[in-house]
């Protein structure tokens, strides 16, 4: 077979340590039972040998079609389970079960998309592991005062539990990223819902950290606070001194403020 050509603009970068691939696919655990993993860009395949040996059932979604011709040669056994498409766009409720846990070597250039796809589809993912860009992962698994913390801590961090697994040098990819990388495990924390109108919440915290040195009196000021409102000590903070429960109580005073105009 003969080996892809890697395409910067898909962000393919294709990992040559075999034992760090062992590492990402041992990381699944199957939290909450499920019996599913879909992998992401799996490019040549070598997370998924590993991730073949684990019991569970394995989709694999690519938007090369190089890649894909490959996928098909190097592992037939998976037939339909071999997608070629968009991770970003395309609508997988059909093929895939309910429940399943995602894993992958993301492309770099659009990790922060993935993980706002995993977002919108929350009530599926249970489990995210996952390799990007080391200072991506690391704001990730940030908590607050942190000054990585931010959007995206805050909204994944409100239904997963994230861990920080390990560290990846450049030198083990064909051909080798500008950075350096970090493997992490996202797990489906017990939160169905949060305890606050969900959508004004994305808004609130999106809002909050538009401007991440104002405090939130200035930067939530779209909002159109209640005037008896705009005295709240929580409005003299910055967004990244909040973590996922004082979000939620902001989002609450914000919806009641609302309510009295
Ligand atoms: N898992 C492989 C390849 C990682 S490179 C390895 O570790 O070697 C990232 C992979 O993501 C590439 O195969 C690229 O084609 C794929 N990719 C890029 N954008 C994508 C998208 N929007 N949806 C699905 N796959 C994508």
């Amino acid at each position: 077979m003969q080996n892809v050509r890697p395409k910067k603009h898909l962000g393919q970068h294709f990992l040559t340590d075999l034992s760090i691939a062992e590492r990402i696919a041992q990381a699944v655990q199957g939290h909450g039972d499920v019996g599913c993993v879909l992998e992401i860009g799996p490019g040549m395949g070598v997370l998924t040998d590993f991730l073949l040996k684990n019991p569970m059932e394995l989709y694999l979604i690519d938007i090369d079609s190089e890649s894909i011709a490959y996928l098909h040669q190097k592992y037939p056994q998976l037939g339909g389970k071999i997608i070629e498409g968009d991770y970003l766009k395309e609508n997988l409720d059909a093929v895939l079960p309910e429940r399943y846990a995602i894993a992958g070597n993301f492309p770099y250039n659009i990790s922060s998309q993935i993980f706002f796809r995993v977002l919108e589809e929350r009530q599926k993912v249970t489990e995210v592991v996952c390799m990007l860009q080391k200072e991506v992962a690391q704001r990730i698994a940030s908590p607050k005062g942190n000054k990585d913390y931010g959007i995206l801590s805050v909204l994944l961090q409100a239904y997963y539990s994230i861990e920080y697994l390990f560290s990846v040098p450049p030198g083990v990819f064909n051909p080798p990223p500008k950075v350096n990388s970090g493997v992490i495990r996202l797990t489906r924390n017990q939160t169905e819902k949060l305890d606050c109108n969900e959508k004004l919440f994305f808004q609130v915290v999106k809002g909050g950290f538009g401007n991440r040195r104002k405090t939130l009196r200035n930067s939530l000021k779209s909002f159109q606070l209640a005037e008896e409102f705009k005295s709240h000590p929580i409005l003299n903070k910055r967004a990244e001194q909040l973590d996922v429960a004082d979000f939620v109580f902001l989002t609450q005073q914000i919806e009641a403020s609302r309510g009295n105009h």
